[in-house]
């Protein structure tokens, strides 16, 4: 006689759900906020108020909101500014010039965002999802999968915290304003399209509905969801395009950037040039420089031709190394043939910077490291 196999016994519980992220102001538009604040019983221009201290002077302490009557507004700002972001580990480096964030969200989920200071400006990398399920095989969040999408205000909140920080000067040799947002941290945006517009409405929004930055200094950055490129062109924003190539060859973008084995280099591209024409904003190429991988002469000059006469821009990243990985980024003779043959091809071409390398500040590293260290690694 065979046995069965014994099946658990249920426990009559329903599935349990993880909790939505709490609901915030940066959630809403105004009028939003506007009617949530008078289901609580306040006078509507109480969310005028609450959006000046949170988006126009960067305060989220109830304590600092001294024209909100004492009674209110800690009722208010439980309401309407519940803790999204826990700060976990707040790292500076590059003399105080770059300052990276790994913050914990009401879930226990990591993100990260890191904050760069240049002599004309400040940006924030932020990220629009807790880990990211597009599985690029050099990419330090691609090896953790997907854990969530992030709130809309769990979004913009990176943004204004550290809008914040910029504000109270700490950033070396940097203007005190943040002004540019890319959205180059963990997550793909265009995999959680509609928080990730709503929060480029809020970023840009002016004061006190958003934070006043303007659309061209926004980068949305994606491994090419093509659907959601050609909905993004349709949106009326002029918001820069950041495509993630890797590869000018679908045999090589296949392995590199896994989503390629559904929309292919020529349809990615075709979706680049059809925003370009759309906004009349140049696109900007990413192509990480991976030794004896990506980085051959033939594929300069594959991607020269595929990108010569174009609204494009190539960005050359340095590839920072995983923990672990088999890759390493191209020396620099190679890195400059690569540039060399791109610009003779009459491609323009830059490449990127390598902030925050000490303190993990690319693609997903300190929350991989967080989590390593959690586990006993
Ligand atoms: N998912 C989006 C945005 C996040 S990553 C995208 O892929 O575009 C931002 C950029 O950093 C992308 O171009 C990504 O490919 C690149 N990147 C990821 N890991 C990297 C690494 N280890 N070294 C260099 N660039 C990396």
């Amino acid at each position: 006689m065979t046995s069965l196999p014994v099946l658990p016994l249920s426990t009559g519980a329903p599935p349990r759900r993880p909790a939505r992220p709490p609901r915030h102001l940066a959630d809403l538009d105004l009028a939003g906020r506007q009617a949530l604040v008078a289901e609580l019983g306040e006078p509507a221009f109480r969310a005028k108020q609450l959006s000046t201290h949170y988006f126009g002077r960067l305060v989220r302490d109830p304590a600092q909101m001294t024209d909100l009557p004492a009674a209110a507004r800690e009722r208010l700002a439980a309401s309407l500014m519940p803790t999204l972001l826990t700060a976990v580990r707040e790292m500076a480096c590059d003399d105080g010039a770059t300052r990276k964030a790994l913050w914990r969200l009401h879930d226990g989920a990591l993100v990260e965002s890191v904050l760069m200071g240049y002599q004309d400006r400040v940006t924030v990398c932020i990220s629009s999802q807790a880990g990211c399920g597009m599985a690029c095989p050099f990419c330090a969040t691609g090896q953790a999968g997907l854990t969530r999408n992030l709130s809309t205000a769990e979004i913009v909140d990176q943004a204004v915290y550290l809008a914040g920080v910029a504000a109270s000067g700490v950033v070396t040799g940097a203007p005190p304003r943040l002004s540019h947002v890319v959205f180059m941290g963990m997550g793909e945006p265009l995999a959680n399209y509609a928080r990730v517009i709503e929060a480029i409405r809020r970023l840009c929004a002016p004061s006190p509905e958003g934070l006043g930055l303007s659309q061209r200094h926004i980068t949305v950055s994606t491994v090419g969801l093509v659907p959601a490129m050609r909905r993004l062109a349709e949106e009326e924003l002029s918001v820069t395009l950041a495509l993630s190539l890797h590869a000018p060859d679908d045999e090589l973008r296949d392995e590199l950037v896994p989503v390629n084995q559904r929309w292919k280099v020529s349809e990615v591209l075709d979706a680049a040039w059809d925003y370009a024409a759309r906004t009349g904003r140049r696109v900007s190429i990413e192509y990480a420089m991976i030794r004896d991988v990506n980085d051959q002469p033939w594929r300069a000059d594959l991607l020269g031709r595929l990108l010569a006469g174009r609204l494009a821009h190539v960005n050359l990243i340095p590839l920072n190394p995983t923990p672990g990985s088999r890759w390493d980024a191209s020396p620099k003779p190679v890195e400059r043939e690569f540039v060399r043959r791109l610009r003779a091809a009459g491609v323009s071409t830059t490449v990127r910077d390598t902030r925050g390398r000490e303190i993990d500040g690319a693609c997903g590293q300190l929350a991989a490291s967080e989590t390593g260290s959690a586990d006993g690694r």
